[in-house]
């Protein structure tokens, strides 16, 4: 049974970890549009290329163009059989308007992590990018453009909040209880 989902959380909650498992676990592709737009620009495509240029200046891309992407991935066969699992879109209430009016999605979960626990986290890992000033930016910026969206799923019933705390493990585990009790309501 295809599982469609979209998972939203900060920076340093561990979404990355839980995309990989749940994406094993479900058998269906994570789609994360932050990697695509990284591969393309990798790859020196004219997308990549716009890519590249927006992602230096911490800018998003144009709807219209992201939205391209996106339609261009959900449209390949392993998408129909198993369904997907989103990541980094949809970001702007606009997207997400874009994509319920293409598919059903099952479940939107917010990957709950207070600021002050992924703010240490992110210092505890000190990656140079990561001094407490850009980390509080980047914090700020997650909470203006990511509300409104979260709150956009939250307004069709869709969404589900899940703890981020704990050890990896058990927040699986309760991402999966999640997911299939939406699962079984929706068979
Ligand atoms: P982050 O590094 O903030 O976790 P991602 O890895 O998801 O973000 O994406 C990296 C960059 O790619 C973003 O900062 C943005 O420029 C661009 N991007 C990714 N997804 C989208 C989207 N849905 N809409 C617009 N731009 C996007």
């Amino acid at each position: 049974m295809p599982v469609r989902l979209v998972i939203f959380g900060r920076q340093g909650a561990g979404k990355g970890t839980q995309c990989l498992e749940l994406s094993s676990h479900y058998g269906a592709p994570h789609i994360s549009t932050g990697d695509m737009l990284r591969a393309a620009a990798a790859e020196g495509t004219p997308l990549g290329l716009e890519a590249k240029a927006i992602m230096e200046q911490g800018g998003l891309l144009p709807d219209e163009v992201i939205l391209g992407v996106v339609e261009e991935r959900l449209a390949q066969p392993d998408v129909e059989e198993s369904g997907f699992l989103l990541d980094g879109f949809p970001r702007t209430v606009p997207q997400a308007e874009a994509l319920v009016a293409k598919v059903d999605i099952d479940i939107a979960i917010d990957l709950s992590v207070p600021e002050d626990v992924v703010r240490e986290r992110m210092l505890g890992r000190a990656r140079e990018d990561d001094t407490p000033e850009a980390i509080d930016k980047r914090l700020a910026l997650y909470a203006a453009e990511t509300v409104p969206v979260i709150d956009f799923f939250d307004g069709l019933d869709l969404l589900v909040v899940v703890d981020g705390l704990g050890s990896p493990g058990e927040v699986t585990a309760r991402l999966v209880a999640a997911i299939d009790e939406r699962l079984a309501e929706r068979a």
